[in-house]
């Protein structure tokens, strides 16, 4: 099937329901991903079809209704755990012992990490990039949620490193996805858009370029999420960005800002594959609760000397795992 994402996120079909799926992450077997969009649902109006999203103003039975069809369609053994997404930078790590109390009360955050396998993560968007980051050495998995605000605060990379440090994750190991999101002059953000990239990202002017008119700005969210996972030291070569708007694709996707006030949500869902091999349980640290990384906000103006800090987090010592992330102001 053809589809907006091009060679780089051909599309895909199951059970009527429509997706993409990048070449970065498929052409192994460890793990199981989809972006899906809005083909192949029982929604109508502006929710029209497959929309996911229970808090988005649709019929609650209808988007049951969706939910349960798409993740059968795309053969998940349960429904995914999907997170109280609040446009925040918290991390949930999810074990054995915490997924029940996920699956019954989820938490409020933006990232989603787990080394289980068979346990499918899911990400609700609608313009907002969803990246799918796989581990494929312990192995593990996260599903991150970055809008402007999630993308300023460095959700991506703070998911990295809790990756790094609750499962001994090595960047070189890493493959990522960032799948269909609003881009190019579809998305012209006003100062406090500007702000925000500014004070919290190393390179946050980089990313902005002149919109149509004063105090306005073209926000490339993709090449900032991309900067955080280069940061990273994930390899270029490693990292997969759909080419797709979701702002112009509107037979394939909803978009928050084309379709306002009311659209529906797709997902990217992942899960890594039962069949994997063994992960290495040795390197996987006990951590039943989330425990984001410390890291200072914001990341231009911190200098921690050698591991005496003005850090208030008091861990020991008060920087990030190996290896330090380019341009972020950690130093050895
Ligand atoms: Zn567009």
């Amino acid at each position: 099937m053809s589809g907006p994402g091009g060679e780089e996120f051909p599309a895909g079909e199951a059970g009527g329901v429509a997706f993409l799926q990048a070449a970065t992450l498929v052409a192994a077997t460890g793990l199981r991903h989809w972006f899906t969009g809005r083909r192949g649902g029982g929604s109508v109006g502006p929710h029209a079809a497959l929309n996911l999203g229970l808090a988005s103003g649709d019929d609650r039975a209808t988007v049951e209704g969706n939910r349960t069809r798409c993740w059968a369609a795309l053969g998940l053994p349960h429904a995914p755990l999907i997170p109280r997404q609040v446009h925040g930078a918290a991390v949930a790590l999810v074990d054995g012992a915490n997924r029940a109390a996920f699956l019954a009360d989820p938490p409020e955050a933006d990232a989603v990490v787990t080394a289980l396998r068979g346990l499918p993560l899911a990400i609700l968007t609608a313009d907002c990039p969803a990246i799918i980051v796989w581990d494929t050495r312990t192995p593990a998995l996260a599903v991150v949620h970055a809008g402007w605000r999630g993308t300023a605060a460095s959700v991506l990379w703070r998911t990295l490193l809790t990756m790094m440090e609750s499962f001994g994750t090595r960047p070189e190991d890493c493959r990522a996805a960032l799948g269909p999101a609003i881009a190019g002059p579809c998305y012209e953000v006003g100062e406090d858009v500007r702000t925000a990239f500014v004070r919290g990202l190393a390179y946050g002017q980089d990313v902005l370029a002149p919109g149509g008119g004063p105090l306005k700005w073209l926000a490339d969210l993709r090449e900032a999420n991309r900067r955080q996972l280069l940061d990273a030291r994930l390899a270029p070569a490693s990292v997969g960005i759909c080419p797709a708007c979701t702002h112009c694709e509107a037979a394939w996707f909803y978009s928050a800002r084309r379709d306002r006030p009311v659209t529906g949500r797709q997902a990217a869902v992942a899960m890594l594959s039962l069949r994997a091999r063994t992960p290495r349980s040795s390197a996987i640290r006990s951590a039943t609760v989330s425990r984001p990384p410390c890291i200072p906000p914001p990341m231009r103006r911190w200098a921690c000397p050698g591991g005496t800090s003005r850090c208030a987090c008091r861990r020991r010592p008060c920087r990030p795992p190996w290896p330090w992330p380019r341009g972020s102001g950690w130093r050895a």
